[in-house]
């Protein structure tokens, strides 16, 4: 019933509670808030240093590595308290209140150490919350399989008048928390429960197993390649190391020998990968579903596998003409190039999608650098946000000990009617040991709490920028400053979900809705208009113009529906394997034959793209997600900001029907105009 809270989160259709106002009343503006764009720019802008450490976050345990520990054990005794007033109260709307205060208690330890694990400059403290994650983990799997606790939701479920009588949202989530009880197996007859165990852990294992084996090299003996193409790749001895396909290397020969022998198939990683397909369709089938692709969709907007063909049908019709253009661009630059050995092959599509990139328009990212310095860009989404929602950002002072590194900086989101709405703190500047990983993080979850006050969200952006020189702050390149809008997009989500229950919150949404607003945030970046309010040349003052920004914008055009495309092709042979079992054909036969009807670059004999697609391993028949977000996030540019991006009143729509409810109802309706 825990699941919902890690990143990856299942969730269905939700809605939020309309019209709530800030439970005590409008926040005070704090006199510690500064101008946003100016922190950034700004040399280094300190915590207080006096006074008492306030712990990681403003959490009072977390000022030293063993406070885990403390937090942990805190959370724990809640949890079991919180388990037993379940079990004793009767069904209500209570409930689902307090198993949405159950699954807070450890998503704000586990959440925070989960970002800590990995984020933090101190091994001690990144030691402490690997161990914490353990812990808390151990914890949800019990509580998953606590049947006592199951039953107390059950009954609250199979009571009709009750039922009724409750508000469409707590409704939702008592669903969402029983879908979590139910995919875990626990209706099931003892035996059967403890298949479903057992088919867990050894999917688990073969995960892993897989993940390793997508990224081994391939070893050939060197005398196979041309002498004069060895050089590119490393030589061990008498043999050749392939660890990848060389995509964007400009000799054609290279590009095809890496094809050929990275993925030539290994017999071990296909065993694996039928194994894997096999026991994730044994363990749906156990819990009650058709296919693995049946349970993983329970819960997303696209909801069955038959929506998701669908959708990656019509989506492969509408590009079919587009693509075959890029690939007769593509291939007559390969035959300008080439002439000997013009066929466009798969190994040639990145390669020379570049190259007709590059010829075409000249958007070397040093000349943009200069007009996007950090400052800028944040004002820039400052601005946009004022706009649109009224919303300003702020740089807060923190305090002594709240940072895990001191260029860390923290901003205060607030709404001019209804106040401080939440905190977003920056982490975007380059640090040794830090994951090279633009990404958004859950510190904590927005929930209407029992004293009427409103828990505020609290999120981290992670980036990897440079540092400022002594000449000059921090340039960003254009890709860096869309990545910037993109992850911002997911804060605001957060930001902006006011949902009753933190188990819906924000980005806890359908896999395939979750990255809509973040793409969104992509147009805006790409839109004149936009980028005109705050690109300015952070030397001369002068702004970016009009002539740069199109041709950043049109070289994004070029071969776009050939990447989509290929995009497709993956997506459909995620469903596929996911799908219906036993598969009727070979995992390198079904890959064949998708490839050349949703792809149309030829299949190339003997290799196994399919043993490198460690996606399928994170995604499960989800892997079209990112098109679904993709699809949605440009009608709703289409029909709601193409106009005007700065409409207030376009704004607050999307606000109200979109943002707010995490995410979960229907945002076609939107879409469609209803
Ligand atoms: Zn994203």
């Amino acid at each position: 019933m825990l699941s919902g809270c890690r990143r990856a989160l299942p969730a269905a259709l939700r809605l939020a509670v309309r019209g709530w106002a800030g439970g005590g009343g409008r926040r005070r503006v704090s006199t510690s808030w500064s101008p946003v764009g100016a922190a950034f720019d700004a040399k280094q802008q300190r915590s207080r240093l006096t006074g008492q450490s306030t712990g990681l976050f403003g959490v009072p345990e977390l000022s030293s590595p063993e406070g885990f520990q403390e937090a942990q054990e805190k959370a724990l005794q809640e949890t079991e308290q919180l388990v037993q007033k379940a079990c004793t109260t009767p069904p209500g709307p209570q409930i689902v209140m307090i198993f949405d205060q159950l699954s807070d208690a450890l998503c704000r330890v586990a959440d925070l150490a989960d970002f800590v694990k990995i984020a933090h400059p101190d091994f001690a403290f990144r030691e402490a919350a690997e161990e914490t994650c353990r812990n808390i983990g151990t914890m949800v799997e019990k509580l998953n399989t606590n049947i006592e606790l199951c039953q107390s939701l059950k009954q609250l479920l199979a009571d009709k008048e009750v039922m009724d009588s409750l508000d469409p949202e707590t409704r939702q989530v008592a669903e969402l928390f029983m879908f979590d009880f139910e995919i875990s197996g626990i209706h099931l007859d003892e035996e059967k429960r403890k298949r479903a165990v057992d088919l867990n852990v050894k999917i688990l294992d073969l995960c892993n197993q897989f993940l390793i084996g997508a990224h081994l090299p391939n070893k050939i003996d060197k005398q196979i390649l041309p002498e004069h193409i060895r050089y590119n790749f490393a030589v061990e001895g008498n043999y050749i190391q392939i660890t990848g396909l060389h995509a964007d290397c400009s000799d054609d020969l290279v590009r095809e020998a890496a094809y050929k022998i990275f993925l030539y198939p290994n017999a071990e990683q296909l065993r694996c990968l039928e194994e894997l397909l096999t026991s994730r369709n044994h363990l749906a089938q156990l819990v009650g579903y058709n296919t693995f692709a049946h349970r993983a969709l329970q819960g997303t907007m696209a909801r069955t596998p038959e929506k998701v063909m669908q959708f990656l049908e019509t989506l492969s019709d509408r590009l079919f003409q587009r693509t075959l253009k890029d690939f007769e661009m593509m291939e007559g630059m390969k035959m300008k190039l080439n002439p000997q050995n013009s066929k466009l092959m798969p190994w040639d599509h990145p390669y020379y999608s570049g190259v007709l990139r590059a010829e075409r328009y000249n958007i070397e990212p040093s000349l943009y650098c200069p007009f996007f310095s950090l400052g800028a860009c944040m004002e820039g989404l400052n601005f946009l946000f004022n706009q649109l929602l009224g919303i300003s950002l702020y740089a807060e002072q923190t305090e002594k000990g709240e940072l895990w590194c001191e260029d860390v900086r923290k901003l205060a989101v607030v709404h001019e009617n209804e106040g401080l709405l939440g905190y977003i703190y920056c982490d975007f500047y380059q640090r040794a040991d830090k994951p090279h990983q633009d990404c958004h993080f859950t510190i904590r979850g927005g929930r209407l709490r029992k004293d009427g006050e409103y828990q505020l969200p609290v999120v981290v952006l992670m980036l990897s920028l440079p540092h400022s020189t002594k000449n000059s702050p921090t340039l960003l390149t254009p890709g860096m400053m869309e990545n910037l809008f993109h992850e911002m997009g997911h804060a605001m989500h957060s930001m902006l979900g006011r949902t009753r229950y933190q188990h819906v919150t924000g980005t806890r949404c359908p896999t395939d809705f979750a990255e809509v607003p973040s793409i969104l945030m992509e147009y805006f970046a790409s839109d004149y208009r936009v980028v005109n309010q705050f690109a300015r040349h952070f030397q001369t003052g002068q702004s970016l113009p009009k002539s740069m920004v199109s041709r950043l914008c049109e070289s994004k055009k070029i071969c776009a529906a050939a990447d989509m495309q290929l995009q497709v092709f993956y997506a459909v042979l995620d469903q596929l394997y996911h799908g219906e079992h036993p598969l009727k054909r070979s995992t390198t036969e079904i890959l064949k034959e998708t490839q050349e009807k949703f792809y149309g670059l030829p299949y190339v004999p003997k290799t196994a793209w399919q043993l490198r697609f460690s996606h399928l391993v994170g995604y499960g028949a989800k892997y079209y997600s990112y098109l679904m977000s993709r699809a949605i996030a440009s009608m709703v540019w289409k029909q709601c900001f193409v106009q005007n991006p700065f409409d207030r009143a376009m704004g607050e729509r999307y606000r109200r029907e979109m943002l707010a409810h995490g995410g979960g109802k229907e945002p076609m309706l939107m879409v469609q105009g209803d």
